[in-house]
């Protein structure tokens, strides 16, 4: 039994070290980030070769289509992908996107367990006590996710009705061509998203783990960065080509990775839907009734980008560096905008007579 137990501690080691993506280690910061955040770029596109290739081989493979690495690998990487401008905006900004994503590392899994701490200082302990446990480890996770879940889900949906925060999350949505290597999102967004999800996700995640008597435990927070990392793999596929589904009943519960596709569609009856986040609830979308289930066949006629109007010479971010003022001036004239409808012009009762 300890041979076992001792072999799987070493499995779960290997892949931890090896092959799951994990946060930079601080000593000599620059070249430590770059090479970790090469290396996890490898590692998580590794996990994306693999999974694709049996989806690949299972489910578009034709019948009579021989089974090989080579056939699986040129269905994964389609050439015209990735000679489109699309994509190369993409790639410039990735160093700046590693940079942002540095700040918000981590933060997320302390959040709820802070809060709940906070909670339990200032109003007692609550009258429910869960005891610690591996009970309590796994609703703390789960609380800290649906908190998460529900604040992305707000923020999302901001992100798409408002029209100055709009103009920020375009930059997410004004990609024609869809890869699970790195798409692009403005920085103003991705502020606006990690605040909802840090403090808007740390606080709702937190108030359920006080309400139900859960006390924060750093397990926990261990076991929700390798959760994070796993889920992490799965949701690569909500940009590819590659239909990652859960299956018919438990696509009824949870997000599949192949709804996200629809998000980026350019097509009037896509538009705004699908706003849930892979791996996460599908109730959400549900609820707010921005649930868009594909058919079979409509995934081959999508045309991605932020409208039908703004696509190729149009395409307002075909730049990096259009991508990143653009949505300053858009938001500056819709700022302008609401101010002169707040307080119209008064006109002078002779000006008829001029
Ligand atoms: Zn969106
Ligand atoms: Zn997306």
């Amino acid at each position: 039994m300890n041979i076992i137990e001792s072999w799987f501690v070493q499995v779960m080691q290997f892949i931890w070290t090896y092959l799951v993506p994990h946060g930079s280690s601080t000593e000599d910061p620059f070249w430590s980030f770059t090479i970790t955040s090469l290396i996890n770029a490898a590692k998580g596109y590794f996990w994306f070769m693999i999974i694709g290739i049996v989806i690949f081989a299972l489910y578009i493979r034709k019948g009579d289509q021989k089974m090989s690495v080579w056939a699986g690998l040129k269905h994964l990487f389609p050439a015209k992908i990735y000679t489109h401008r699309s994509f190369k905006v993409d790639m410039m900004w990735v160093p700046f996107n590693y940079v942002l994503r540095f700040t918000a590392y981590a933060a997320l899994a302390l959040g709820a367990g802070l809060v709940q701490i906070w909670l339990v200082g200032k109003f007692g302990p609550s009258t429910l006590q869960v005891p610690a446990g591996v009970f309590a480890v796994v609703l703390q996770i789960v609380f800290t996710l649906l908190g998460a879940d529900i604040a992305r889900f707000a923020w999302h949906y901001q992100a798409h009705h408002v029209p100055f925060f709009w103009e920020f999350h375009k930059g997410h949505h004004s990609v024609e061509v869809l890869h699970p290597l790195f798409i692009r999102t403005h920085p103003i967004d991705q502020i606006i998203r990690l605040l909802y999800m840090n403090v808007g996700g740390g606080i709702l995640g937190g108030g359920m783990m006080y309400l139900a008597g859960v006390n924060a435990s750093a397990l926990a927070i261990t076991a929700f960065v390798f959760l994070r990392a796993f889920l992490g793999s799965i949701q690569r596929f909500e940009h590819s080509h590659i239909p990652f589904s859960f299956g018919k009943t438990l696509n009824n519960i949870f997000y599949p990775p192949f709804y996200h596709p629809f998000h980026h569609s350019a097509r009037p009856e896509h538009r705004n839907k699908n706003l849930g986040r892979p791996c996460g609830l599908i109730i959400w979308d549900k609820i707010f009734g921005t649930l868009h289930v594909p058919k079979p066949g409509e995934f081959e006629n999508i045309i991605f980008g932020s409208s039908l109007e703004e696509l190729g010479d149009n395409n307002p971010h075909r730049t990096v560096w259009r991508f990143l003022s653009n949505p300053f001036i858009e938001a500056g004239k819709i700022l302008r905008a609401k101010k002169g409808n707040a307080r119209p012009i008064e006109v002078p009762e002779s000006a008829g007579t001029l």
